[in-house]
């Protein structure tokens, strides 16, 4: 049986980004997951926030891992073409209280050595987001924030990691662990498959803890803190330009004005403890929740202008910390409590963890063949007519529109099958096919008979996401046809 120099467990934002990192060596890589697709954890549902660099304490390693990662997410979006845009951000204050805290906020983003940091006063905000409060009375700028579509990162992370060599193992949860060889490597039984590695990195999010158990490697409890988030009509589009946050509470950077990549307004999240870790319902008192806290920051956002929502949850350690690198076992790594603002700092997670694996014996080498850069997609809204005539000359897949609100053709859904798409998700976060307003009310059908016939998936076994949320049932009544029922 092969054995792999590193098994990287989790494919969500950090493991991709190690995944990838450790794909640019010589070293044999194997990337597992429990989910049909990469970002399908926590990682796909998130702000999409790149953060300033500011806000964290660098007295903590997320404090301290913020402002370095942020500062990575030029080179890897130049790179892997994902959509990544620095829009800039403004903490607001509402009165003396909340003035100490931008104070506070800017004293540690200048220690930080963060750029452009700038005050402005009422006036200035007025006349820059003029959608915000007039009873905004202070607010600090900071121009390095951004956004990423986070989703589309974690799959550029894998498909470059795959081109350059890395094994991607999916629909494969890793749920026993043998030590061999005395501790020298690892066999893991991952669904169907058992995997042999001398290294494991236990990136499994919130259910890494135990993982670790598993492994006899000591490592964090994780805890669920969820996040409920409303994304608005897009005739919003522009009446908020940068991201808006209030100070910070306690438990979290606060309840936002998000800006995606898209122009598609985003508010929320939310912050609060739950007991089971893959609670992603939304509430309506979330939603009163989260509407309440933005009325305040901009009064004329509505709970009516809501066209999707989602949750994440973020995976939390005791001590409120990320825990990386090395555990209680040689050779056993994890990247554990990897909450916000675990996105941002990923590249340089994913940096520590291949140097701990060098530090602790692993042979790491440059691929000299290793190709950092993708081909960008097809987007053929986005091309000018002389471009999208030649397209469709080259292949009238082109021509042949399945999403009407975000103007998605045939050819651009076939491409993203090609690339690894295997659920209606992985194609939605590729395409944007069914994010419009009508939600995929009209092309569901359409990807779903486009996955069958390009991925060879039969029509009832298509799924929106995970192995549970099948969209057709087999027809029971024997009649022949599509094998669905009605
Ligand atoms: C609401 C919300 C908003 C946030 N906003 C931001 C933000 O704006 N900016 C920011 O920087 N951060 C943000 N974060 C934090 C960020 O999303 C996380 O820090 C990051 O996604 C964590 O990535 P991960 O790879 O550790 O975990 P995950 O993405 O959860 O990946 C772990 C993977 O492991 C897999 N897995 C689990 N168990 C097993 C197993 N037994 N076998 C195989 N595979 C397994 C899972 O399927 C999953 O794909 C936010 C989080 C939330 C919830």
């Amino acid at each position: 049986m092969k054995r792999y120099d590193v098994a990287v467990i989790g494919a969500g934002v950090v493991g991709a980004a190690l995944a990838r990192a450790l794909s640019a060596t010589r070293a044999s890589v194997v990337l597992i997951d429990a989910q049909s697709e990469a970002g399908f954890g926590t990682s796909k549902a998130n702000s999409g926030i790149v953060h300033a660099g500011h806000h964290g304490d660098p007295a903590t390693l997320k404090g301290a891992l913020e402002w370095p990662g942020n500062q990575a997410w030029d080179a890897l979006a130049a790179e892997l073409g994902f959509a990544f845009r620095r829009i800039g951000e403004l903490t607001v204050a509402f009165d003396d209280a909340e003035r100490a805290h931008l104070d506070a906020l800017e004293a540690r983003g200048r220690a930080k050595g963060v750029p452009g940091l700038e005050r402005w006063d009422a006036a200035r905000v007025r006349r820059e987001e003029p959608a915000l409060s007039h009873d905004v009375d202070d607010a600090l700028y900071a121009p390095t924030a951004g956004v990423v579509n986070p989703y589309e990162a974690c799959y550029t992370l894998v498909e470059n990691a795959v081109r350059n060599g890395v094994e991607a193992v999916f629909d494969a949860p890793v749920t026993d662990v043998e030590i061999l060889d005395g501790g020298a490597a690892f066999a893991l039984r991952a669904g169907a498959r058992r995997i042999e590695a001398r290294y494991v990195v236990n990136a499994a999010g919130l259910f890494g803890d135990a993982l670790n158990v598993l492994a006899g490697a000591g490592g964090p409890t994780l805890r669920g803190r969820k996040g409920e988030e409303y994304l608005l009509d897009k005739r919003l589009q522009g009446t908020v330009r940068r991201l808006v946050f209030p100070v910070p509470g306690r438990a979290s950077k606060g309840t936002l004005i998000i800006p995606t990549y898209d122009g598609t307004l985003m508010v929320g999240p939310t912050a609060h403890e739950v007991d089971d870790k893959e609670d992603v319902t939304t509430t309506a008192a979330g939603a009163e929740e989260v509407f309440a806290k933005v009325r305040r920051l901009a009064p004329g956002l509505q709970a009516s202008d809501v066209i999707a929502q989602f949750a994440g949850v973020r995976a939390v350690a005791e001590d409120d910390d990320f825990h990386v690198g090395a555990t209680d076992r040689p050779r056993w790594l994890q990247a554990l409590g990897i909450q916000s603002p675990g996105l941002t700092a990923a590249p340089v997670l994913a940096e520590r963890l291949v140097a701990e694996l060098a530090a602790q014996g692993l042979a790491l080498e440059p691929d000299p063949a290793f190709d950092p850069v993708l081909p960008p997609p097809v987007r053929f809204a986005a091309a000018d007519a002389v471009v999208q005539e030649a397209l469709v000359a080259r292949d009238p897949a082109y021509a042949r529109m399945v999403c009407r609100c975000e103007l998605v053709t045939e050819g651009e859904i076939r491409d993203a099958i090609r690339r690894g798409a295997r659920t209606l998700d992985g194609i939605k976060f590729r395409t944007r096919a069914g994010m419009g307003r009508c939600q995929g009310g009209f092309c569901t059908l359409r990807c779903m008979e486009l996955l069958e016939r390009d991925a060879g998936i039969p029509l009832p076994d298509v799924r929106k996401r995970g192995p549970a949320s099948w969209v057709a049932i087999p027809r029971v009544d024997g009649a022949p046809g599509k094998g669905v029922a009605s």
